[in-house]
């Protein structure tokens, strides 16, 4: 490298750097960029020929070959990195160790690619640069200043302080740092640094404590607006921010472009290297987020290539009838269909009588009335002569479905069945299950666990999608190619996310409520109060009305103190005898449940004690109050689900929380499960507090943290315009390279969704 007149290389990095925190304007030195080159260093002139006159991405490139230049003295382009060189392990990274490699690796950082497009988690404007004179105590700003002193003393045995005296000629400030003696060697007098911090007053005089400090005009840590990126133990924010520093310059152009120009040009994307520039030195907070949504979408978009690859090759056949068995059904009912009902029902419809395959995910909130519209959709496939398997999460689910569908269709020429683990005569149901006498099959597991052979299976219908997990749909969906698929969901997960996980499905909403909207109350309410809770309890119990109480436990468990259902029977019971109280737990037989949940219904039990075997799908239109004990070792969804059980004929009801929030997370849960009652917000609060790791269960996180730039709780039009985006580009063929990078990025997605 050659590098003349006494310049550092220090310096020059200084001015290219400020040239690029500056966002590549030719404005870091008077004299332009190439010139300044020319005279300092001029064996690097080839690489900022024409500098002016060039594209915001050639220039982006430019400095990057000048850092590396300054670097390694090397204007080879061959050296430059190459697009494979991005998957190399992070060990090869400039300034990455063994030991440091290790700990990057625990945040998911493994390769060059991975470190370059970590995402911050938030910026913070350390632009705003202030004289000493100025200062005003508990403003937090930049300090451009030279250190006049430095000195070192012990405070107490485990105490030493280093400080600084900072002048900049308009006064005098301290800066000053516990107990890290190394930095008396690294501050030296007469140097001048940039300093930020929060501005104190200590004895009358100005001081700045634990200010983050680098020499002056460095421009990585301070005097720009600065990512902070998610850390861990031994690796710290600012070690991270360096490596970037570092790394950026020679791989920014070693990334791919892969969204066609078009759409980048209709979206207003950034291309692929501009993006990640952006969101490591981002000009303003516009900027950032606009590279931030550039690739979300082009994660959305490669996602949504990947899935639909596999579901586009499927074809199925008709599975409807002339409908007629159907609209029977549905003038017999006591009540009409809600509009959103009756869409869904056309939806799904439509989609049966296509020879497409049907894969439809009908989402709505807890008694949005999923069921009847499941139940409708089975009719239509069951005239036209196709069996329909009703797949449940819990037996007793599976069997009151039976009782409810009986009920529901008598009268009408279909043979409906319930097949469980603990169903007797198996093999005599399995048998008129393949010769095909029974037209409706209700069950759990034991439908896709135990070898069941269909006659003529048209129509799977999964009710509770997010009890089973994504694992056992593939499973179903494998049993016949054919068939045509449902899957109910009430788990108010947020949009943007069941678009993601369902990538490959379409969408009925269920987003109005039979009976108007409900109206339950909501009281949290401390333990040391549960007397009164009680009370109130028995005054209903009086007033003839009917409810739960639900604890999370059904044995013992002396290592949570939690009271076991068992017990808290006996104890009601002694008090509440007379109105009746009823057990069920998951430890019940089926015959005992169905037994307890049918004296529920006949009112010979009134106050019914239950584990959370009734989360889901219970239905019991007259119960209108419910204690939940220990609430706060309750989900937020789950909560959610259990106050579904209640007031579902539209009347008032009464939910109390009962529970002891010891930690912030309960208190967070407890608030919000009191002041929303819509699944939406439920879900949004959820996904606030417990973030999507905690929200889907584990493996469903290690997909959506695939997905790095997306922020679930906004792109949602982000994610419709690439799901569009890639359907019309697959109508027309997509590129090999498309779905080769969709696989490299998420193959192991698509083979966990078997899609
Ligand atoms: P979910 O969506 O939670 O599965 P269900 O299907 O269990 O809800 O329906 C909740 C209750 O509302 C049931 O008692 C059902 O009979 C009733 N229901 C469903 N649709 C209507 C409607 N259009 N009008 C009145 N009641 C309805
Ligand atoms: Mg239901």
């Amino acid at each position: 490298m050659q590098q003349e007149d006494g310049i550092t290389i220090d310096q020059l990095a200084k001015v290219f750097r400020l040239e690029q925190t500056r966002g590549f304007n030719d404005n870091a030195i008077t004299c332009g960029l190439e010139e300044f080159v020319r005279r300092h260093l001029s064996g690097a002139l080839p690489i900022v020929v024409g500098y002016q006159e060039k594209e915001h991405f050639e220039r982006q490139r430019a400095i990057g070959g000048l850092l590396q230049y300054l670097e390694d003295g090397t204007t080879d382009a061959a050296k430059m990195a190459k697009p494979e060189d991005l998957f190399l392990p992070i060990s090869n990274a400039r300034g990455v160790g063994g030991k440091r490699a290790a700990r990057l690796e625990k945040l998911g950082i493994v390769t060059i690619e991975d470190l370059l497009t970590y995402l911050p988690r938030a910026l913070e404007d350390r632009t705003q640069y202030k004289e000493i004179g100025r200062l005003r105590r508990g403003e937090s700003v930049s300090v451009r200043a030279r250190i006049s002193g430095v000195d070192q003393s012990r405070i107490s045995k485990r105490t030493t302080l280093v400080r600084a005296t900072l002048a900049d000629g308009t006064g005098f400030l301290y800066a000053t740092w516990f107990n890290q003696p190394w930095l008396a060697d690294q501050l030296r007098v007469g140097e001048e640094i940039d300093a930020y911090g929060k501005i104190e007053q200590h004895y009358g005089r100005l001081q700045i404590s634990s200010p983050v400090w680098e020499p002056a005009c460095e421009m990585t840590e301070i005097g720009r607006l600065v990512p902070i990126y998610p850390a861990a133990e031994g690796v710290s924010d600012r070690f991270i921010r360096s490596l970037i520093a570092r790394n950026l310059p020679a791989y920014e152009s070693a990334f791919q472009e892969f969204i066609p120009k078009t759409i980048r040009d209709e979206h207003r994307l950034l291309c692929k290297s501009e993006a990640i520039h952006m969101l490591h030195f981002p000009r303003d907070v516009n900027s950032f987020e606009h590279a931030r949504r550039s690739l979300a979408f082009e994660e959305l978009f490669l996602l949504q290539i990947g899935m639909s690859e596999h579901s586009h090759a499927l074809s199925g056949r008709s599975h409807v009838g002339q409908g007629a068995l159907m609209d029977t059904f549905i003038a017999r009912l006591p009540f009409r269909l809600t509009k959103a009902q009756q869409q869904s029902v056309r939806e799904i419809v439509t989609d049966l009588g296509s020879e497409r395959r049907m894969m439809r995910l009908l989402q709505g909130d807890v008694g949005s009335g999923k069921t009847i519209v499941a139940l409708v959709s089975a009719l239509a496939a069951i005239e036209a002569a196709y069996q329909v398997a009703v797949m449940v999460p819990t037996e007793i689910l599976a069997e009151q479905h039976g009782l409810s569908i009986q009920e529901l269709l008598a009268g009408l020429p279909v043979s409906v069945s319930v097949l469980t683990s603990d169903t007797k005569d198996k093999d005599e149901l399995k048998q008129a299950i393949s010769d095909g006498s029974i037209d409706l099959i209700i069950g759990t597991h034991a439908l896709i666990e135990e070898d069941v052979k269909f006659h003529a299976l048209g129509l799977v219908i999964i009710d509770e999608q997010h009890r089973f997990g994504v694992v056992q749909r593939s499973l179903i969906e494998n049993k016949d190619d054919d068939v045509d698929l449902l899957v109910m969901s009430a788990t108010p997960i947020p949009r943007t996310i069941a678009l993601t996980l369902y990538g490959e499905f379409e969408i009925s909403l269920i987003d109005e409520m039979p009976c108007g909207s409900r109206d339950i109350h909501t009281i949290c309410i401390a333990e040391t109060r549960r007397d009164e809770v009680y009370q109130d309890v028995e005054r209903r119990l009086e007033a003839g009305e009917k409810g739960y109480v639900v604890l999370p436990l059904v044995e013992e468990s002396e290592k949570l103190d939690l009271k076991a259902a068992t017990q808290v029977a006996r104890e009601l019971s002694s008090t509440f005898s007379r109105f009746g109280i009823g057990l069920i737990h998951g430890r019940l037989s089926s015959a005992d449940k169905q037994a307890a949940m049918k004296d529920f219904v006949t009112d010979r039990v009134r106050l019914l004690v239950a584990t959370t075997v009734i989360e889901v799908g219970i239905d019991i239109p007259d119960a209108t109050f419910m204690v939940i004990e220990h609430a706060e070792r309750f989900g937020l969804s789950q909560l959610h689900q259990l106050r579904g059980r209640i007031g579902r004929s539209g009347q008032r009801a009464t939910c109390y929380a009962v529970a002891e929030a010891r930690t912030e997370d309960a208190e967070q849960r407890l608030a919000a499960f009191s002041e929303y009652d819509d699944g939406f917000s439920i879900a949004e609060a959820d996904l606030l507090i417990r973030g999507p790791g905690d929200l889907l269960g584990t493996r469903q996180h290690g997909f959506l943290s695939k997905l790095r730039a997306v922020d679930l709780m906004r792109d949602i039009d982000v994610m419709k315009k690439a799901r569009q985006a890639a359907h019309t580009l697959l109508e027309d063929g997509a590129s090999a390279s498309l779905s080769v990078e969709a696989h490299r990025r998420f193959g192991d997605v698509f083979q966990w969704l078997q899609v």
